[in-house]
């Protein structure tokens, strides 16, 4: 839910219904009780406030991104959006809210605040609030089945008293609790039910990096965290080299038309005799350059005859084509910092600092168990009324890629005395432990009351699907995580909280997961309040444009939709519908399963 110091109320209703009519209506019956009012409409169409040959328009066009005009009665920002529409609290946030008492809204009706429903029947519109949580009130011209305060729409007094009401019951939910803004309505309702976002704060907060390192060659340091900074013991390029094939003289040479080639320089191979005025050697790319020369034509602009080479169609600038010692890196210069992940780049890099060892974190240890007596070994017997073990083949798959030793404890059965044991003796010689299963509120989901009992868990419903449990904690100091039992719901949890906690633990200081914006391709709805992971797959359309559609069918238990899907699309708490055309966060998942 939004949140705003001031009472925030929305007008929703489809186009057609008369809003701003009714807006302009009302507006001086609130004023007229002193109530400072701040509107904000939504426009969906390419609406422009000021008028060819007007000063501001003028500069606007001519390049201001930042427009603010400006006259002892009033003042106005215009500011250009075109990367994407701005994020419906960033535009709450331009009013000045110490100054008002009430903001109303006209449209946005698919984000999550307070609202009233306003409907004629004539327009042939269907009802909005059977929908939307967030409706307080009905205006109509009709009766309808809704349990809500229904107000006609063309009273407008009666609308008014509403509203008035409204900001009198209004209390700013965050201002006495001191919490921070943003925090989702439910999650002061229920204290174990928290938005993605609290949790995996929670979760980062509650964990420390390793600290053992070790010494590793260079070649097996991939996808390792280096445990020291890296600074340069040598100059990179170490000696001054030429970068082009072609032919090296002396600058001041230049009047001279044509050059005696004395000899040629090979890369690797260092030129010692001396060259005098009007005399160039060939030069082959990353060939040190002979002390008496200083800059290097390159082959394509050369024509050589009889042992002389001229340059008739070159500019030549003095010292052109040369690299000089420690322009790339210098001694002494720090190449890497503590957390750098290792990955191609950097073991090319150190490989070109002469490095062959490397310091880097332990790799972490990672602890798995599947739980259930429904679940078996892939390879046996299953039993009528078993599955094979999904999980711990995907959790052992994703543990890879963050280059993790993974544990594997097999299956457990639904019995407390042996998950109780297990988990007692993991915590002893893992690093982090992952269960999987029995943390919901089924007769059998032991986990949690077994963790519950060896150490400090805590038990969460976690405002998004799929994956609402979560037990998250620890026992002796080992951190745990019992995910879901459904096998998509599984690895959504571990890509939203426990790669995050794997990269921290690791210490990867700089890890973010990548999120950006793509074009809905289909209308796609989330309940409000919670955020939604769609499977789905994204591609550049014909016109060069980031579209995302969905997998199809979402139904948790179908790991096929995840094999499908190149990303998870987010629907976070504060929208409840995105329509085709606009535009949606998405989680890329390449690289990251
Ligand atoms: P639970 O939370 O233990 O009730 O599990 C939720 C659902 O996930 C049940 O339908 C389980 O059968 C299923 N499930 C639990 N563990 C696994 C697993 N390792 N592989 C595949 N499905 C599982
Ligand atoms: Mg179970």
């Amino acid at each position: 839910m939004i949140s705003s110091h001031v009472p925030l109320l929305g007008f929703a209703a489809y186009s057609g219904t008369g809003k701003t009519t009714l807006l302009e209506a009302l507006l001086p019956k609130l004023t007229q009780t002193g109530l400072r009012i701040g509107v904000l409409k939504h426009a969906h169409h390419d609406f422009d406030i000021d008028q060819p040959g007007k000063d501001s328009y003028r500069l606007r066009h001519a390049g201001a991104s930042q427009m603010l005009i400006a006259s002892r009665l009033r003042y106005a920002k215009i500011t250009e959006t075109p990367e994407s529409e701005p994020e419906f609290e960033q535009l709450i946030a331009q009013f000045n809210q110490e100054e008002l008492d009430l903001i109303l809204v006209e449209g946005c009706k698919n984000i999550a605040f307070a609202k009233i429903e306003l409907h004629r029947e004539p327009t042939g519109k269907p009802w909005l609030y059977p929908n939307d949580a967030q409706i307080i009130a009905v205006a109509a011209d009709t009766p309808c089945d809704a349990k809500l305060p229904q107000l006609d729409i063309n009273d407008i007094d009666a609308i008014a008293a509403f509203v008035l009401n409204y900001v009198k019951g209004f209390h700013h939910p965050h201002r006495h609790e001191g919490k921070k803004e943003g925090a989702s309505c439910d999650s002061f309702a229920h204290p174990n039910t928290l938005s993605v976002d609290e949790a995996k704060q929670r979760i980062l907060s509650a964990l420390q990096p390793l600290t053992d390192r070790e010494t590793v060659d260079l070649k097996d340091a991939g996808k390792r965290i280096l445990s020291d900074n890296v600074t340069s013991t040598m100059n990179v390029p170490a000696f001054r080299n030429s970068a082009m094939d072609g032919y090296a003289i002396a600058y001041d040479d230049l009047p001279s038309q044509r050059w005696q080639i004395v000899g040629q320089v090979l890369a690797g191979h260092a030129f010692s005799s001396a060259i005098q005025s009007g005399q160039a050697v060939k030069i082959m790319t990353g060939a040190p350059l002979p002390a008496d020369v200083d800059t290097v034509i390159m082959r394509e602009e050369a024509q050589e005859q009889d042992g002389y080479v001229s340059f008739p169609q070159a500019h030549i600038t003095k010292g052109q084509n040369v690299r000089h010692p420690g322009e790339d890196l210098a001694i002494g210069q720090t190449v890497f910092t503590t957390g750098q992940p290792i990955h191609a780049p950097e073991q090319g890099m150190l490989a070109s600092l002469g490095v062959n060892r490397v310091s880097v974190y332990r790799r972490l240890k990672v602890a798995i168990f599947s739980t259930g007596d429904e679940v078996f070994e892939p390879g046996e017997d299953v039993s009528d009324a078993g599955l094979y073990d999904a999980n711990r083949y995907s959790l052992r798959g994703l543990l890879q890629h963050q280059n993790c030793e993974v544990l594997d404890m097999g299956i457990l059965p639904d019995d407390p005395e042996i998950i109780r044991q297990a988990l007692e003796e993991m915590s002893g010689n893992a690093d982090l432990i992952l269960t999987s299963g029995g943390v919901s509120v089924g007769d059998a989901d032991y986990v949690k009351q077994v963790m519950q009992s060896l150490g400090h868990i805590e038990l969460w419903k976690i405002n998004m699907r799929p994956g609402r449990p979560l037990a998250f904690g620890a026992i002796h100091h080992t951190p745990i995580f019992g995910l879901p039992g459904n096998p998509v719901a599984a690895m959504v949890s571990f890509i939203q909280f426990v790669q995050p906690a794997i990269a921290r633990m690791q210490g990867d200081n700089d890890w973010q997961p990548l999120s950006i914006m793509a074009m809905a391709e289909e209308d796609l709805r989330s309940k409000q309040g919670r955020t939604e992971f769609t499977r789905g797959i994204y591609q550049i359309n014909e016109h060069g444009q980031l579209t995302v559609k969905t997998t199809g069918h979402q139904g948790s238990a179908l790991l096929h939709s995840m094999s499908q899907a190149n990303c998870l699309i987010e629907i976070g708490p504060h929208i409840d519908r995105i329509k085709s055309g606009e535009s949606v966060t998405i989680i890329p998942l390449q690289g990251r399963i």
